[in-house]
């Protein structure tokens, strides 16, 4: 697609300054609640890529001289620059990716507000080097940044996972070229703004708009980019794991998940219930962290599920800005076509659907929006690929299990291992539970409470790595020992 007249123009931005895509070339960005063309963004090639590559390699030897605590000020500037703009951005990031106002203003913005400064303050608050001092050696432990990383974000939190790995990044002297996805570009186009007026020094951070498999493909293979992370699909993490290899890169990967939630007889509903609520469709459940698998002791089954779905039937999809909506579009016509795929499989493999499993009729100007009915399946078989494959949607599969190893045979079934939760008032079988499923991170009780000191990230196939304080440290810097014999002549 090219350049259209009427409609904004998104830019790139390279060396501190927004710059058109060297091709002149631009793709649509559709509003998802109304299916319309809004503005359009860079269709950014090879040769954007190395220019922004370039500028951050050139800005990398200042940037990584600069003290920590001179690095945590431009981080605090940034954090105050934004979370002064919250509510635009907030309502860019609702226009953009569907979710509601009110998750974008009370939750997301400001998630990505606390990532520049947590790093500030990690930073900060850090010796430069540790010592590691025995008998037989002085040590002396200290990290260096590695130059250019690459940073590629999916379409669900926008600004908020972004912000996750350029906050780490340019906090421990790296600089960065970030590629967001092509569907959710806004806040990303609108952080260059913010980075400008902070006064970041200019190829700290550069942002490249356009396709996974043109810009993201080019930025990830460019020889003078050090390390990739990367959150997105398992089927592109692989592939990115494959390109990462051929040069020995460096690669954190935060990929899908499908996570199981194991709610027992003694669970409390009455907290029990809005939690489901919210780890079934929060965001559409176009959430890495939903659970999307619900497996309830027997006893408590039909209660649960009749009152999760009378809760869940008052959530309705509707206009994301407004506040009545407890749901708004899913991302894009693709997506939820794939979404209503898997409800196919579940009709025709006989599914009980408790609630919805269609798209909803809303009035102008969203009847041409990607909305669906939140759904609610049981009687879905544990081989069943709606049960086994992560669909991204507000789709929850509840499932009765009758003592401990029947909730963790199923919960450990999936290719799978990104959060999952369990809830139960009796303390040594939480912690037995807890340890006994494959995921990175469970819950015990609560959904979704992240603190940022505490390592995140996927097992099996939901992943390579941990991100998070000390492990975001590992990741995106070297570590090197200086090691020297006590008591050596000098
Ligand atoms: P994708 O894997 O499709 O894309 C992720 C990013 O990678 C996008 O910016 C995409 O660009 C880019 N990309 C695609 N192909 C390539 C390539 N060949 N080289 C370089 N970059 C590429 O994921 P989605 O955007 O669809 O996001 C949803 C997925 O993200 C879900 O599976 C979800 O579970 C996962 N996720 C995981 C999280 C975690 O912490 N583990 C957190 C959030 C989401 P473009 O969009 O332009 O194609």
């Amino acid at each position: 697609m090219t350049f259209r007249e009427s409609l904004p123009l998104l830019a790139n931005f390279i060396d501190g300054e927004f710059s058109a895509p060297a091709s002149g070339r631009y793709i649509d960005n559709f509003s998802p609640a109304t299916g319309l063309v809004y503005a359009q963004i860079p269709n950014s090639d090879a040769s954007d890529v190395d220019a922004a590559v370039e500028a951050a390699k050139r800005a990398f030897p200042a940037w990584r001289a600069l003290s920590p605590l001179a690095r945590a000020e431009m981080l605090h500037t940034i954090a105050d620059k934004l979370e002064a703009r919250t509510e635009e951005f907030a309502r860019a990031e609702s226009i953009d990716q569907g979710k509601t106002l009110r998750l974008a203003r009370d939750i997301e913005i400001p998630r990505a507000v606390k990532n520049f400064r947590f790093f500030a303050d990690f930073i900060s608050g850090r010796e430069a080097s540790r010592p590691i001092a025995t008998d037989i050696a002085m040590n002396e432990v200290v990290h260096s940044p590695l130059g250019v990383a690459a940073l590629i974000s999916p379409w669900n939190l926008p600004l908020y996972l972004l912000t996750w790995k350029i906050a780490p990044a340019i906090a421990f002297g790296n600089t960065v070229v970030c590629k967001p996805s092509e569907l959710t570009p806004m806040t990303a186009f609108m952080l260059g703004e913010v980075l400008t007026a902070s006064g970041l020094p200019p190829g700290v951070c550069n942002i490249v708009h356009g396709l996974g498999s043109k810009a993201g493909e080019a930025l990830v293979t460019h020889p003078d980019v050090k390390l990739v992370s990367f959150t997105g699909g398992t089927k592109t993490g692989k592939h990115i794991a494959e390109l990462c290899a051929r040069d020995l890169k460096r690669a954190s990967l935060e990929l899908g998940g499908k996570n199981p939630g194991i709610i027992f007889a003694d669970a409390d509903l009455g907290e029990c219930i809005p939690t489901t609520l919210r780890s079934s469709f929060q965001n559409q459940g176009e959430i890495c962290l939903c659970n999307s698998r619900l497996y309830v002791e027997d006893s408590l089954f039909p209660e649960f599920v009749e009152r999760f779905s009378a809760v869940a039937r008052r959530a309705k999809p509707g206009d994301p800005l407004s506040d009545n909506s407890f749901l708004g579009p899913l991302v894009s016509r693709e997506h939820r076509e794939k979404v209503m795929g898997y409800l196919e499989i579940a009709r025709a493999e006989g599914a009980t659907f408790h609630l919805g499993g269609g798209i909803p009729e809303l009035p102008e100007p969203f009847s041409g929006g990607y909305f669906l009915e939140p759904t609610i399946l049981s009687n879905v078989a544990a081989d069943s690929r709606v049960q086994m494959e992560e669909i991204f949607g507000p789709v929850v599969t509840i499932t009765p299990f009758h003592g401990e190893d029947e909730a963790l045979h199923p919960a450990n079934s999936t290719e799978f291992g990104l959060p999952a939760r369990t809830r139960t008032q009796d303390e040594a079988r939480a912690a037995r539970v807890a340890r006994a499923i494959d995921s990175a991170t469970v819950w015990v009780n609560t959904w979704m409470l992240r603190d940022l000191n505490a390592p995140f990230g996927g097992m099996k196939k939901s992943g390579w790595g941990r991100e998070g304080a000390e492990w975001s440290l590992d990741f995106y810097t070297e570590t090197k020992n200086i090691c020297s014999k006590p008591g050596a002549s000098k």
